[in-house]
């Protein structure tokens, strides 16, 4: 089965964009926490996820992974931080199951039951059509599901990363010497997500800059991506 018909079997099939509408909206999931208790190790955390929370927490990158609020799993044989399981579910929902971080919730959370496919260097927008408990669905433009301040800047910034995290995976296919993935794992850890963004200044300028210091420290390391 080829990419396309397989992401047909998971959603309705269509392609949207971020002014396209979509039935998407899950009436303020009234009553309804699963994908928060029963997903979190699937919420892979990007970069900008990273940057968010710590703006909005308060708490930096090593405070929120021994907080136990976060954990380093493998995504596409790469170590990425992802929201902790504490057994109840992710630690930022509050006792009476609501996300205590709405504002700056995660890329994934934004998106669900949305998700993206990427296709011809770009990427669309899809509907998932199993997850979702949410017995009716209203119809919401992507954009607002989204609520992501300056929507164009992340989605070009989406296309770069998701170009990072293809090539890191086929290099971690291929068989190779002894320490060498461990010490590539390190590196990713260390370029996007151990060494604290400034917060005081725009994201996307210095995820630029990482990605290009990032290939500058493989390369001196022999590590051929
Ligand atoms: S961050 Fe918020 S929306 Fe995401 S899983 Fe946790 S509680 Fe749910
Ligand atoms: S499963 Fe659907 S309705 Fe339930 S919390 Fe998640 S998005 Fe909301």
């Amino acid at each position: 089965m080829d990419h396309f018909n397989m992401i047909k079997e998971i959603s309705d099939g269509k392609l949207y964009r971020a002014e396209d509408m979509v039935n998407a909206g899950a009436g303020g999931c009234k009553n309804c926490s699963w994908c928060c208790e029963d997903m979190c190790d699937s919420i892979f955390l990007d970069p900008y996820d990273i940057y968010s929370l710590c703006q909005g927490t308060g708490k930096e990158y090593t405070e929120l992974i021994d907080g136990d609020y976060l954990e380093i799993g493998l995504h596409k044989l790469i170590s990425m931080p992802h929201i902790k399981d504490r057994g109840n579910g992710c630690g930022f929902l509050t006792e009476h199951k609501r996300c205590s971080i709405h504002d700056f919730r995660p890329g994934i959370c934004r998106l669900f039951p949305l998700g993206r496919y990427y296709h011809d260097d770009t990427f669309s927008y899809i509907l998932q059509t199993r997850g979702c408990k949410a017995e009716v669905r209203d119809e919401v433009k992507v954009r607002d599901w989204l609520e992501i301040k300056d929507l164009e800047r992340y989605e070009e910034y989406m296309l770069k990363w998701h170009a990072v995290v293809k090539k890191l995976s086929g290099f971690m296919m291929k068989p190779a010497e002894p320490g060498v993935k461990k010490r590539t794992h390190e590196l990713f850890l260390k370029h996007f997500y151990e060494i604290p963004y400034d917060l005081s200044k725009d994201f996307f300028l210095q995820i630029y800059e990482r990605i290009e210091a990032w290939k500058r420290d493989c390369n001196s390391q022999m590590l051929c991506l």
